[in-house]
């Protein structure tokens, strides 16, 4: 078979660029982007200028404006994200249908067999770079990977930031692999590299020495899925956006306005969200088996809890049933800060058309929504009148899980 070609393209600390595209005054600045709320928020981007200065995505407002207190904060908006994703995403269209929207600032395409008409792979990516600065802004730039698969394609653009251009072919991707950490690995995660350090794993190149047949045994189906990792082996495809991948849970989680160590207060909630979890399961026509809990303390550890029925269901009662019956036999204590749920074991019971463009654009908001939100609900009134949904104030900061590369949970 011909080496395939993906390309993955990720943009550089996009939401701050964006609005240093937006405002020239923020342009060279620390700047960094968050929710509303200062003092509960935390910064989802920051700029390369301030990254300089040892800020980093995830870290709290507060902290990050004591390590650099001249930086520019401003409050994310993300209509202006997926305008701007949309114009994106158009320009990689002329190039190829075989176009995946990883997330709201990120693609896979496949340009496999483009040579004659484009030039091939590195002409495109060189292409798409200049289109970008050209007809959506100067100061937007994209780190791009090329490789024969989609995994190594997306480690290689993340080694060159900002403006990357990283290829690897199929000879060199032992050699790339060496410079690869296990928690690069787009499906490893915290979790999995914990459970991997258990087992004396703490390099690629372990990962890929320790005996197959044993991380099978350990991880299952994932098992088998590791030792290709570690090889830079992944046969999965690039998944068109009209094509999008089924969904493999569906969730919402919610952080109270203050924390509470009231049963009655956490069921309220409990109860609203299943109800909007049901909605959205007949609405895609999806039923569930597997309803799961998620509390976060206030001292920000998460407690994680799960039921399988024997029934699949997909209303919110007969969801909110089964998590309440969790909660009663959890015995928790401490102040809760965040409930959530979700419903997997999901099957699909007729499927209408494919996703549509409407779709797409509603995905991105919410993600945008959700990642500048990082679980502080500070977007409530902003997101029900930007999806035009019937949520309450009270109720809101309603977060639509998504799923990874391989379709797990992030
Ligand atoms: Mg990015």
């Amino acid at each position: 078979m011909n080496e395939r070609r993906i390309m993955h393209i990720d943009m550089n600390a996009y939401f701050a660029t964006v609005e240093q595209q937006a405002d020239p005054a923020l342009r060279g600045k620390p700047v960094l982007v968050g929710g509303s709320n200062l003092e509960r928020t935390v910064v989802t981007a920051a700029s390369y200028e301030a990254k300089a200065l040892g800020i980093t995505n995830g870290m709290s407002m507060q902290d990050a404006l004591r390590l650099c207190p001249q930086a520019k904060v401003v409050v994310g908006q993300p209509e202006r994200y997926v305008e701007t994703t949309s114009r994106f995403l158009r320009i990689f269209q002329d190039y190829t249908p075989d176009l995946e929207v990883f997330s709201i600032d990120e693609a896979f395409l496949d340009v496999t067999g483009t040579e004659e008409r484009f030039g091939g792979a590195v002409a495109i990516a060189r292409k798409i770079k200049e289109r970008i600065r050209k007809e959506i802004g100067e100061v937007l730039t994209c780190s791009i990977g090329i490789a024969p698969n989609k995994l190594v394609a997306k480690l290689a653009s993340d080694k060159q930031k900002p403006d990357g251009l990283v290829v690897v072919t199929e000879s060199g991707i032992p050699a790339f692999m060496k410079t690869v950490a296990l928690s690069d690995i787009c499906g490893i995660g915290p979790r999995m590299e914990r459970h991997l350090l258990n087992l004396g794993i703490d390099t690629v190149d372990k990962l890929a020495r320790y005996p197959e047949d044993r991380l099978v045994r350990r991880f299952g189906k994932y098992g088998a899925l590791l030792h290709f990792m570690a090889f830079g082996r992944d046969d999965s495809p690039v998944h068109p956006y009209w094509q999008s991948p089924p969904y493999r849970s569906m969730g919402h989680h919610y952080t109270l306005p203050s924390n509470t160590h009231s049963l009655e207060e956490v069921k309220n909630v409990l109860f609203k969200l299943c109800e909007k979890v049901g909605r959205r399961l007949r609405a895609d026509h999806y039923m569930g088996s597997t309803v799961s809990l998620t509390l976060r303390r206030s001292d920000m550890e998460y407690f994680h809890k799960q039921h399988t029925a024997r029934d699949y269901m997909d209303d919110g009662l007969l969801i909110f049933q089964e998590a309440s019956r969790i909660v009663d036999n959890w015995g928790w204590c401490g102040d809760i800060r965040m409930v959530g749920v979700s419903v997997s074991n999901l099957v699909h019971q007729y499927r209408q058309g494919s996703l549509l463009p409407k779709e797409i654009k509603r995905m991105l908001l919410l993600e945008a929504v959700d990642r500048i939100n990082e679980h502080f609900g500070d977007f409530t009134v902003r997101r029900a009148r930007i999806l035009n949904t019937p949520l309450k104030v009270h109720v809101g900061g309603y977060v639509e899980n998504k799923t990874d590369l391989y379709g797990r949970l992030e």
